[in-house]
């Protein structure tokens, strides 16, 4: 049975579709849930809708490769452990991998058991680390851990549904997230999509963190969603 009573989400993401077809079934053996994508751009379609607690990622990858993948979810500030897998085994490929964002590495063919154990332990430290990454936007910044908002120096005091906006925006910096995404991460689906919950939190972060101020965070991209801006 399963030694690892958990949560954790496991995302593979494999082109070879024997390795997709038994990875998803040693990782549910093992007790984690598991999701998979069989290209990069998929990969990423599947953390951007529910960030998993680890990333196996193959190295060759149609669309994006395993280290631009990497690297797409490190520059969205994600933090979970990213697992390496390729077929190359030269030092080169290593450091690339490692230096994409990747936290280990391994070669195949591997045994499934060697797999668990990197899988396991990458878990592990994570947890340990987990949340201590302070995010940052400019004078903005933001603990998970503490949840511990600050804009210049100045404690922000948020509702849990604003921080949780804000968190989503701040992981999302640069980027434009729309009202859907929004409604399906901060809040679930618990809301009427036809309401505009999204816009009236908005607005009362809005009036937290940028009224007074002469650079806005939160900008509004007509008819596409909001973005927060480094
Ligand atoms: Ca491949």
């Amino acid at each position: 049975m399963s030694d690892a009573p958990n949560n954790d989400t496991v995302l593979v993401v494999e082109d070879d579709p024997d390795l997709l077809a038994v990875l998803p079934r040693i990782l549910t053996g093992a007790g984690y849930s598991v999701r998979t994508a069989a290209d990069g751009e998929d990969g990423l379609l599947r953390v951007l809708e529910d960030a998993p607690s680890l990333a196996i990622l193959d190295v060759g990858l149609p669309k994006r490769s395993g280290y631009e993948l990497a690297r797409e979810f490190r520059a969205r500030g994600y933090q979970f452990p990213v697992l390496m897998l390729t077929a190359r085994t030269t030092v080169d490929d290593k450091v690339s991998g490692l230096d994409a964002g990747a936290d280990d590495y391994l070669a195949k063919p591997f045994e499934y058991a060697e797999l668990l154990a990197r899988v396991k332990a990458l878990l592990r430290r994570s947890t340990i680390t987990a949340g201590s990454q302070t995010m940052r936007v400019r004078d903005l910044s933001l603990d998970p851990a503490t949840r511990r908002v600050e804009r210049a120096g100045e404690v922000i005091e948020l509702s849990p549904k604003e921080f949780a906006l804000l968190e989503y925006l701040m992981r999302n910096a640069d980027h434009i997230v729309t009202r859907p995404m929004i409604t399906e991460h901060v809040w679930k689906h618990d809301t009427d999509p036809l309401t505009n919950v999204v816009d009236v939190y908005i607005t009362y972060l809005r009036k937290k963190l940028d009224e007074d101020r002469k650079n806005p965070l939160i900008h509004t991209v007509r008819g596409r969603g909001y973005m927060i801006k480094e």
